[in-house]
């Protein structure tokens, strides 16, 4: 998506972009960037969808490449909080909106790293 960050400080984050009738924001967090999605018109309620990334460069090359539009979720990232999130024409990536566990890793290819991943079934 196309990115416009502006420094909120009112609230102390990155505002990115709105796109696909939600606003994207880069929230620093203690040891992560977040990149949350906010349903413009549901600004009480915060975030819907959260991603969390390793450094500020990361989220910012992945949330270059997210089409929120096709795309469910951006590439690239280490955790997933909130809920998960379906785009609206989901149907026009199906190989990369497959399944994935929260740690971004796809459920069919079984390679996430983490030995108490929920999505890693034996
Ligand atoms: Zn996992």
């Amino acid at each position: 998506m196309q990115l416009t960050p502006i420094y909120d400080a009112e609230r102390e984050v990155w505002h990115l972009a709105e796109a696909g009738g939600v606003i994207w924001d880069m929230v620093p967090m203690l040891t992560t960037f977040a990149l949350t999605g906010t349903p413009d018109g549901d600004r009480l309620h915060g975030y819907r969808w959260r991603w969390c990334f390793k450094t500020e460069l990361e989220l910012l090359c992945s949330a270059g490449v997210f089409d929120p539009d096709t795309m469910d979720e951006p590439p690239g990232y280490l955790k997933r909080k909130g809920e998960e999130r379906q785009a609206p024409r989901r149907d026009a990536l199906p190989e990369y909106n497959r399944p994935k566990c929260v740690h971004g890793r796809y459920l069919d290819v079984r390679d996430c790293v983490h030995i108490a991943c929920p999505g890693w079934t034996p």
